[in-house]
């Protein structure tokens, strides 16, 4: 089984928290998985399914089984006149996936650049960035089932994909490992450039020049600009989701706050900025002992000095009471917290 025990999870989560796991595995071969899941369940131990560790926060040692996803390969499926059908084992790393695709002339993926973490984790949260999202372009995934061992798939209607949310956030949370990912990829490319920053980057293409790859470089560009680097400021991205609010509550807020950053998502519910919510209540560049909400961007909370995941989650929590106490709003937090 090759299992290793009393491991140091530091390395493993992006956040950089001090923690140690109990067991842990790494998984190459889906084999690997029912004995595993057996031995999880005859110990009673819960389970940490890792891939970069770059959307969890660990508040403490882990006591239970870690099984690390390194599950590797690519496949090109099948194509037609309009589209590749890639599969990809859950263990690859992501953007280089995204890179992958774009020398290969394999289109979609181009505004989901540089986001950190596996394949296998991709649905979980649905990745979205740019206004694409990991949903645009999926086909179907493979999943081992914890409770029985068996191979499952589920195609998009049943992953029930929503604003950086998936069955595998709730109803299915904890239930499913995922082993592979089919993409289905355009042979022509349909550039999606709204977002202003975007559009910034690559004013000096023509439109009408415009390629692939030079919206992958451009996402690159902005993010490396105003993102901090986990592997030298330890962080996990935004730490909130935008909340959506009720129509009623967005004319409220917006009579209050005339500048509040908002967008449509559907007739009757509106997507605020939590960042501009977080920095408007004097949030940005703060820090607590050695923790800090970044100076670019303050949905983002950083932490330099390697405190713990407790922390962490003391300075979220105080953004949180505060971003209620002046909006009436209530921030979920996005990445997955282990208690
Ligand atoms: P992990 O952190 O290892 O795991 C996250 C959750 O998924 C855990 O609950 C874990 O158990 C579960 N999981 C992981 N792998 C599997 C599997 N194979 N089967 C079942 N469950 C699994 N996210 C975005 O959506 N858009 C962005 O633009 C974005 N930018 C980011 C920028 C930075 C600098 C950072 C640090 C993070 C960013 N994120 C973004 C968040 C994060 O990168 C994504 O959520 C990513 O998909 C997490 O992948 P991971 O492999 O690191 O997951
Ligand atoms: P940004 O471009 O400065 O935009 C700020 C916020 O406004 C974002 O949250 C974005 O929502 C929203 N937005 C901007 N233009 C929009 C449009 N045309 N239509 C709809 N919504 C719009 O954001 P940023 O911080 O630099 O991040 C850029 C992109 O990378 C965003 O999509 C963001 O989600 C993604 N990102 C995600 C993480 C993470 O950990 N989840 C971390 C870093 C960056 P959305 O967030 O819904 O897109």
């Amino acid at each position: 089984m090759n299992l290793q025990t009393d491991i140091d999870l530091q390395p493993y989560n992006t956040l950089a928290v001090p923690a140690r796991g109990a067991y842990y595995a790494e998984v190459t071969e889906r084999e690997q998985l029912p004995e595993l899941l057996r031995f999880a369940r005859d110990e009673a131990l819960p389970l940490l399914v890792l891939g970069g560790g770059s959307n969890i926060v660990l508040e403490r040692d882990f006591p239970g089984l870690v099984l690390h996803i390194r599950l590797t390969g690519k496949t090109l499926l099948t194509e037609d006149r309009h589209h590749y059908w890639l599969k990809v084992a859950a263990g690859e790393n992501w953007h280089e996936l995204v890179q992958f695709t774009l020398e290969h002339g394999y289109w979609g993926l181009e505004n989901l650049s540089l986001i950190p973490g596996s394949v296998g984790a991709a649905p979980i949260q649905n990745i979205g960035a740019y206004g694409v999202e990991l949903k645009d372009v999926f086909e179907r995934l493979e999943a081992v089932d914890v409770a029985s061992g068996e191979l499952v798939e589920f195609n998009a209607d049943e992953c029930a994909f929503g604003y950086r949310d998936s069955l595998f956030k709730r109803g299915g949370r904890d239930r499913y490992i995922i082993v592979s990912v089919t993409l289905r990829l355009l042979r022509q490319p349909h550039l999606k450039v709204t977002y202003p920053s975007l559009r910034e980057a690559l004013q000096s293409i023509p439109v009408e020049a415009l390629t692939p790859k030079d919206v992958g470089r451009a996402v690159c560009t902005v993010r490396q600009s105003k993102l901090p680097d986990p592997m030298t400021i330890p962080n996990v991205g935004s730490f909130f989701k935008n909340p959506l609010v009720g129509l009623d509550q967005f004319m409220e807020l917006q009579m209050r706050h005339p500048g509040l950053v908002s967008y449509p998502i559907d007739a009757r519910h509106v997507k605020l900025a939590a960042g501009w919510l977080i920095e408007r209540a004097g949030w940005k560049g703060v820090q607590r002992g050695s923790v800090a909400v970044h100076s670019e961007q303050a949905l983002v909370l950083t932490n330099p000095g390697r405190a713990s995941g407790a922390e962490v989650l003391a300075l979220a929590e105080e953004i949180r009471h505060s971003i209620a106490a002046e909006y009436g709003v209530d921030l979920e937090a996005e990445p997955r917290v282990y208690p």
